[in-house]
């Protein structure tokens, strides 16, 4: 764990020196859960939006997509049940005066038993070799028995505290299971409190007629209440669906993993319409095609897994995470709900306007259920950035950091180098940047020694180096190195387009989708 540390460390401030992400007002000493992106940073984040927009509207002619306001009517957030349900349940420590999400305590606890079952697996097999049988250890070690009952135990009691929205007794489980500070060591707690997530503000120039808004902290809300205004003018059908990519907000009440739990952040958000009755069947069919759209990436298959919710949010009947593989373990990148038709409903009692569809094949109207697709774009980018890294030993005993950024994603795409900065390369260089940036993010550099150039590249994940000798000016070809294998080829100046288009297109991922 402490080597992952380190590892996830050494990302962070990979992801800061070279452009990638920036604490916000660093000058300032920060915000905090805050971040900006840099100039690489905001390429890559493009391209992962990119990446999603076009495979939801572009490979499926039933989903369109809208941009609505940060800013809504404060009702929509009473409808939602935002106003009085979005909570997270706190707990301080009263000696280190340090706040934690009550809920998030008992699930580390749990993951410690996890590990411990791991860890004595791990030791069988150590011990058995080949012909360990994990299935039939588990069942029959007495020792991971014990552990097993108590965190099964554990967990019930838990997912039942938080179904019951109780309070004192989620207090009593971090008692019992004597869950300590990490920072003063004590089990000296407060109660445990709910705490609105919601950031809030003031619309309006005076004080006597200024209106209480929120900064939204969902995506969502804004595509349920346009669902009538695109249902009509885009004359939509059921099924169909509705993205969105934008900024929500949070005020998360611990915040820390660098961009995985932030205040300001974007979500990719899909609600899908679709008959009552069908919804399973339409919750199945996004679990699989949203898996799908994570491995094509090519960052392995096994960093996934589905993670389906015991405790379902309000709204849902049905709920399922991505998880990803990160250096602090398998966390949520992407939810996948069933909503029913509950938004749609409360927004038609609350607004007192029907909000219903009329079936021609049914001859009925009702009021349509929801999947929804839920993806953070910053917890993406870190998936992306956390497989990607790599700190390489090189023949010679060379080292290199490289990022093997899938290379849809990479910011620059080519770097076109002089050999020398003379005898004319410079100008053939220029003139090959001249013809591709037109179809790819393309860097000229000229400062270094060429193997400090290609490191940099290497270093912001850009997949070709293309470099111009003085042969480039004989024989109008040039070598193209690939980052991954560092392998170089000559190649005719005619031919770099096709290659690089072949491997780098956003076209050449969304087949994969098909
Ligand atoms: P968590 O349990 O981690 O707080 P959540 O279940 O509340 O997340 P959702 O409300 O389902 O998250 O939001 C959908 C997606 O939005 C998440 O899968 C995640 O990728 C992203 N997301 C949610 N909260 C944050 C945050 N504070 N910072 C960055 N991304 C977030």
């Amino acid at each position: 764990m402490a080597q992952q540390d380190d590892v996830f460390k050494k990302i962070v401030s990979h992801a800061k020196e070279y452009g990638f992400v920036f604490q916000s007002s660093e000058i300032y000493d920060g915000l905090s859960a805050v971040y900006d992106y840099g100039q690489n940073g905001v390429e890559l984040k493009n391209n992962i939006k990119r990446y999603w927009w076009e495979a939801m509207t572009l490979l499926h002619e039933n989903i369109v997509g809208i941009d609505s306001a940060i800013f809504m009517h404060p009702t929509i957030w009473k409808a939602s049940g935002h106003v009085d349900a979005f909570n997270d349940p706190l707990i301080d420590n009263r000696d280190s005066k340090k706040r934690y999400r009550a809920d998030v305590l008992i699930e580390e606890q749990i993951a410690k038993y996890d590990e411990k079952i791991n860890k004595e697996v791990a030791k069988a097999r150590k011990r058995f070799g080949d012909s360990f049988d994990e299935a039939m250890f588990l069942q029959t070690n007495g020792r991971v028995a014990e552990i097993a009952a108590k965190r099964n135990a554990l967990h019930e009691r838990f997912a039942e505290a938080m179904n019951a929205n109780n309070l004192d007794e989620l207090r009593q489980i971090i008692v019992d299971e004597e869950i300590v500070c990490p920072i003063s060591g004590t089990r000296n707690w407060t109660e445990v409190r709910q705490f609105n997530l919601m950031f809030k503000t003031e619309m309006g120039s005076t004080a006597d007629g200024a209106m209480t808004v929120y900064l939204r902290p969902e995506t969502a809300q804004g595509i349920f209440v346009n669902y009538l205004n695109v249902q009509k003018t885009g004359r939509m059908r059921l099924p169909f669906g509705i993205a969105q990519i934008g900024k929500a907000f949070r005020n998360e009440i611990v915040a820390r993993q660098f961009i995985f739990r932030m205040r300001e952040f974007e979500q990719m958000e899909m609600q899908f319409f679709v008959q009552p009755g069908r919804e399973m069947e339409y919750f199945a069919y996004w679990k699989e095609q949203r898996l799908r759209w994570h491995k094509a990436l090519g960052l392995g298959d096994e960093k996934y897994r589905y993670h389906d919710h015991e405790k379902l949010a309000h709204y849902a009947n049905a709920a399922t995470d991505i998880e990803f593989q990160m250096p602090f373990g398998f966390k949520e990148v992407e939810g996948i709900h069933s909503r029913t038709n509950f938004d749609l409903s409360q927004h038609e009692k609350f607004s007192g306007k029907k909000i219903q569809y009329f079936d021609p094949e049914r001859n009925e109207s009702y009021t349509p259920y929801v999947i929804e697709t839920s993806i953070g774009v910053d917890r993406m980018f870190l998936s992306v950035l956390c497989s990607s890294y790599e700190e390489q030993k090189l023949e010679g005993g060379d080292t290199r950091v490289v990022l093997h950024l899938p290379e849809t994603l990479a910011p620059v795409k080519c770097a076109v180098m002089p050999l020398v900065k003379k005898d004319g390369l410079p100008e053939k260089a220029r003139e090959i940047v001249n013809d591709l940036k037109f179809d790819f993010s393309t860097h000229y550099d000229e400062k270094d020694s060429i193997g400090k150039r290609y490191r940099r590249q290497d270093a912001i994940g850009t997949p070709f180096c293309i470099t111009v000798d003085h042969q480039t000016l004989e024989d109008g070809t040039v070598t193209l190195r690939e980052r991954d294998s560092m392998q170089q080829q000559r190649v005719a100046i005619a031919d770099l387009h096709r290659l690089i288009h072949d491997r780098v297109s956003l076209n050449s991922l969304l087949r994969k989708l098909g």
